[in-house]
């Protein structure tokens, strides 16, 4: 059998309908890696056999009456969540050969349901940028293009996943790792409501501001997942105790009576025409389809860069200190004392965009500095949270490009940090501000490079952008 377009839907299905059994269909999600990623390199290390005796033990559960909401069926899982017993580099050297010894929150709810772990996909190193190129191992390829980037930092994911390499994955997305690569490669990608999904067992970069989530083929793929991942968490103190929607049942609905935003603020040259062109054609679908469109404003998206980038750095600087040689990672040879130590572990482990965000961020929260940087940064954070609040009392959700341009060539943007920061400005205000998100395929350049459309919705009001989004996708 073959993977390429299967969505997790159809899996499902075919495992209840006993027309293949979880064995049959691990295999071929592992016949497909061998064959297609030598040319893609999405995935950093499968796990054929750990994924064979999981889907053996499910095949036996099913056999003996048991059912899950996804026995038997195998996903890819990004290289910085815990999945006991697989590696987990975060696409670091400085974890080269670590293996986890316990499963994240959102790997013991998949487990449970019933879920096999194929193996873990390659990201930028720690998930700091925008293109995957920051990976230490390996540079992924976009499945639409191999001379081009697929996005990041979830770039892996996102072209196991278009790529037909795997049935559906999760990312993370700090400030847009989830959403950016779904619109590079031409899947859906869902960021939820800050507080949502569990961040236990997932390494941290920027605590404020990261979440899990879902990227698949289908909107109902991901809300299959959603229903799996959503919840409070005693292991997260930031997991809400609110009730879990109905994530199934919010995609039907449709189009009618939606009223869509419009930020002026995100409509200005400066993107990509043909990005804008389609984009603005997927809100004129939407508009045809009975939505009212109403323009909005978002005043202070011109300090979105820069208060992510002082925000994330600085949180990144604090939970990276765990990796000296001691308590984790790769320890330097020799040190002569307990400073060498740190200093030359830290300084062969970790790769460059990552010491430069540590050093950014130490240096914003230096004494004498964290009043002019990190302190305003937070107060203009709140600015625009207020922004959103605002714009949510106008409308059910905003529509946006998901990022400036279509997927960029291997190289053209690598060398020069602050073009790529840039490319993030669609994004990162969804994360400051707690927002759930949609990145949903809106059509290709004429190049053939496909593009999305971002759907931003009020912090957990999920089901309007659920339902928004499907609708989307029926059009
Ligand atoms: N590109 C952004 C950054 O480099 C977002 C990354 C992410 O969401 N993990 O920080």
């Amino acid at each position: 059998m073959r993977i390429d377009d299967l969505t997790l839907a159809v899996a499902v299905e075919g495992l209840k309908a006993k027309e293949f059994s979880s064995v049959e269909l691990t295999q071929a999600v592992l016949d497909t890696i061998a064959e297609k990623d030598g040319a893609i390199h999405a995935y950093l290390t499968v796990d054929a056999e750990g994924a064979l005796n999981q889907a053996a033990v499910a095949d036996q559960a099913r056999a003996a009456g048991a059912d899950a909401p996804l026995l038997g069926v195998p996903l890819a899982v990004k290289d910085l969540i815990n999945v006991k017993g697989q590696p987990c580099t975060c696409a670091s050297k400085i974890l080269q050969g670590y293996v986890s010894p316990y499963d994240a929150t959102v790997t013991a709810k998949l487990r449970t349901a019933g879920a096999v772990f194929c193996g873990r996909t390659n990201m930028d190193e720690f998930a700091m940028g925008s293109s995957t190129e920051g990976s230490a191992y390996q540079v992924t390829r976009n499945p639409h293009d191999p001379i081009r980037v697929p996005g990041g930092s979830s770039g892996g994911s996102a072209a196991a996943v278009a790529g037909g390499e795997a049935i559906a994955a999760l990312g993370t997305d700090t400030g847009g790792s989830i959403r950016q690569p779904a619109s590079f490669c031409g899947c859906v990608g869902f960021k939820p409501s800050y507080g949502r999904v569990s961040r236990y067992g997932v390494t941290a970069y920027a605590s404020s501001l990261d979440q899990v989530g879902p990227m698949t083929k289908t909107v109902r793929d991901a809300a299959m997942l959603m229903q799996v991942l959503a919840g409070h968490d005693p292991h997260d103190g930031t997991t809400q105790r609110l009730p879990v929607p109905d994530y199934l049942a919010a995609m039907e609905g449709g189009m009618k009576g939606l009223k869509i935003g419009l930020p002026k603020e995100y409509y200005v040259d400066g993107a990509d025409p043909e990005v804008m062109r389609l984009v603005k054609a997927a809100v004129e679908r939407c508009s045809a389809a009975g939505a009212e469109l109403v323009e909005v404003s978002l005043p202070h998206t011109e300090y979105a860069i820069s208060v992510y980038y002082i925000i994330a750095t600085a949180e990144a600087s604090a939970n990276l200190a765990r990796f000296d040689g001691v308590r984790y990672g790769h320890r330097a040879a020799d040190p002569e004392g307990v400073f060498d130590l740190y200093a030359r572990s830290r300084a062969e482990g970790f790769g460059r965009e990552v010491k430069r965000r540590i050093i950014l961020g130490t240096y914003v929260l230096s004494s004498g500095y964290y009043d002019a940087y990190y302190g305003r940064a937070q107060k203009v954070r709140t600015l625009i949270r207020k922004d959103f609040s605002e714009a949510f009392n106008q409308c059910d959700l905003l529509m946006t490009p998901v990022a400036p341009t279509p997927a960029y060539k291997i190289g053209e943007a690598a060398d020069d940090p602050l073009k790529m920061y840039l490319g993030d400005i669609f994004t990162v205000t969804a994360n400051l501000a707690g927002l759930c998100g949609f990145s949903l395929p809106c059509g290709n350049t004429s190049g053939g490079l496909p593009v999305g459309v971002q759907m931003l919705g009020a912090p957990f009001r999920e089901e309007v952008l659920f339902r928004a989004a499907a609708a989307f996708e029926r059009l």
